[in-house]
């Protein structure tokens, strides 16, 4: 069974469901119109059946290998990539003065998603190019951007992140590699940091490191932190890759999945880098790009859970097993009950995921189109939620997708583990999902929960709109709306941040869950009849959303049975 990119899905939740015509409206996206954005997903959907697809496997047979100090990468991710950089793909949204095509961010998430979903390990190599050319967009010198903008917006060559060293993972702020000012407008970076992904390959003619470091007597914490851009080959005068700069891969990391992507160890010793946006300001910076990231990777869970779909269902109507339970069934698996319920499940999940992350999409395009400040606040909110839910929906999604296809789900050869294994990490990097949902209860609440609410409000005045067609679907969902109005008000009446963080997890599910239902509740409502969108809206509002119920029971108990445990009392007797 092949890949098959869902370009109309994309196109659907743009046209009917997050409102994509609000950006193509603007003076900032007005080329970007249907017929344009459809004629990209198209190409896009190409290049991901046909190109990126074939190579999944090969990154799970053949992985990234580091011999004598080179990374090789896995049988024909080189192709891959060529594809991927003449297609224009890394730089969809990047700005045109640079050779970008400047489109929304809108269109980026049905792209890089599609990609995820055709081979997860590549595609998170144009993700973190895409995540340092909006950090440079934003934050470097004019001349920094002259000489690499350009290289990066073509593929040339391309970016990575390094935050993570090994006492400083989630606490990013306990970070120690050093930086020391050259008295030329260079600085030399020394220390060494782990987990990073597609720290060297063997495709691109150069590799661009952003990297977290301290100057001297800089302030301990995340205050301290400034960014600096180190490439592997140091730009000569005319700006074409110079002398290798003194940093190198030390090893790569044998882990569960997503075996094609490096994930190195890199080793700085005085290596030649240049400051990016002020001294101490290197988080602010750093979260240009992690934002960014944290779309990209949400919608990483979400490409992988859309494989393992595919793949399942392919597999159910197709392996006979049992008797026919239904009249004029087809003698597959796919007519049982129970394999009905997982396929149904799954896509349900997905299509309340990829809603979640469209939307996030939009608010973040229109943010930057109207700088209207209620815009920045709702993407800022929707971030950790399409973040966590999109990539535990993708791990939820592989996992049903192993059991659909029984004991040859646990076989590797039919590749079903795969996107299991593969995705697992995504709810890891780019800041845990018990992090993100810190940030939700935290930061995200700190304005009283008006962000939150105002969403709560229009999530409620669509149910109330929707009783006259969709009666019983929307009583459901306004009662939903209803219960986390309630336990949103109680998150922000907390003044204890442990009590919160105590039930932020379930939390941002049960936010998440009621949003997918309002969204279902959407296509229902936009569908107008009995058809395909309308039956997965019941079948999500019937059997899943109800969860929202335990969920907010769960985040609203507080800490204090957390703490009452000893850490003695965990030990086991
Ligand atoms: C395959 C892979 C690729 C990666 N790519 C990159 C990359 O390109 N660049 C990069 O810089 N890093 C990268 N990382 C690192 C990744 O971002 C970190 O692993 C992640 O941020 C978690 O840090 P940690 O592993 O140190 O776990 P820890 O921070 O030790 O966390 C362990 C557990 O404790 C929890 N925890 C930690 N602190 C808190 C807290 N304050 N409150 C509540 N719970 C907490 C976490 O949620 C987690 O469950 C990658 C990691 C992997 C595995």
């Amino acid at each position: 069974m092949s890949f098959r990119a869902p370009v109309q899905d994309y196109e659907y939740i743009m046209r009917h469901i997050v409102g994509y015509g609000k950006v193509s409206a603007t003076a900032r996206f007005e080329e970007a119109g249907e017929e344009l954005t459809s004629a990209i997903l198209t190409e896009a959907g190409r290049l991901c059946e046909e190109v990126l697809s074939p190579l999944q496997r090969n990154g799970d047979l053949d992985p990234a290998r580091l011999e004598d100090g080179v990374v090789h990468t896995s049988k024909g991710f080189a192709e891959g990539y060529k594809a991927i950089r003449e297609g224009g793909w890394i730089s969809v949204a990047a700005s045109p003065e640079y050779g970008g095509m400047g489109l929304p961010m809108t269109v980026t998430t049905a792209v890089n998603e599609m990609m995820s979903a055709a081979c997860l390990s590549i595609a998170l190599n144009p993700l973190m190019t895409q995540g340092q050319i909006e950090a440079l967009e934003h934050h470097a010198s004019e001349e920094i951007k002259a000489i690499y903008l350009p290289k990066l917006v073509s593929g040339e060559w391309c970016g990575t992140m390094n935050l993570t060293e090994a006492q400083a993972g989630s606490d990013v702020g306990a970070l120690s590699s050093k930086a020391e000012d050259n008295g030329d407008g260079t600085y030399a970076i020394t220390g060494q940091k782990i987990y990073i992904s597609w720290g060297d390959n063997d495709f691109s003619e150069n590799v661009c490191h952003l990297v977290l470091a301290r100057l001297p007597g800089a302030p301990a914490g995340t205050k301290g932190i400034s960014l600096f851009l180190v490439p592997k080959f140091l730009p000569d005068a005319s700006g074409e890759v110079g002398e290798a700069n003194s940093l190198h891969v030390v090893s790569l990391e044998h882990k569960l999945g997503l075996h094609g992507s490096p994930t190195a160890v890199m080793q700085y010793d005085g290596a030649t880098g240049w400051l990016v946006g002020p001294e101490g300001g290197g988080m602010a910076a750093m979260f240009t790009m992690m934002n960014n990231a944290r779309l990209g990777v949400g919608c990483q869970g979400i490409g992988a859970g859309e494989g393992a779909y595919q793949k399942a269902l392919a597999y159910a109507k197709d392996r006979k097993q049992g008797r026919t339970p239904v009249a004029g069934g087809t003698g597959a698996i796919i007519d049982h009950a129970d394999v009905r319920r997982m396929l149904a499940t799954m896509r349900a999940e997905l299509f309340a995921a990829r809603c979640i992350a469209m939307a996030n999409a939009v608010a973040i395009d229109m943010s930057h189109a109207t700088r209207e400040p209620d815009w920045a606040a709702r993407a800022a909110l929707l971030t950790p939620i399409t973040k966590a839910f999109g990539t535990d929906t993708g791990i939820k999604v592989a996992e049903i997708g192993v059991q659909v296809h029984g004991g040859m789900g646990f076989i590797e050869e039919t590749g079903a583990a795969q996107y299991s294994r593969d995705v697992r990490v995504t709810a890891i990097y780019e800041g845990t999902n018990g992090i993100q949902s810190m940030d939700l209860v935290g930061r995200k609440l700190m304005d009283g929960g008006e962000a939150a609410h105002t969403l709560i409000d229009e999530m409620q005045r669509f149910a109330e709109e929707a009783r006259a067609t969709r009666p019983l679907m929307a009583g459901l969902i306004w009662n939903a709306t209803e219960t986390l109005r309630e336990a949103t008000e109680w998150m922000v009446s907390q003044t204890s941040m442990t009590a919160r963080f105590a039930g932020s997890v379930p939390f941002l599910a049960a936010y998440a869950r009621v949003l997918g239902g309002y969204y279902h509740l959407c296509a229902a409502v936009s569908e107008g009849s009995n058809g395909p969108r309308t039956k997965l809206a019941r079948f999500y509002i019937n059997r899943l959303l109800p969860e929202y119920k335990a969920l907010l029971d769960h985040a609203m108990q507080g800490d204090a049975d957390l703490y009452a445990l000893d850490i003695e009392d965990f030990d086991v007797a």
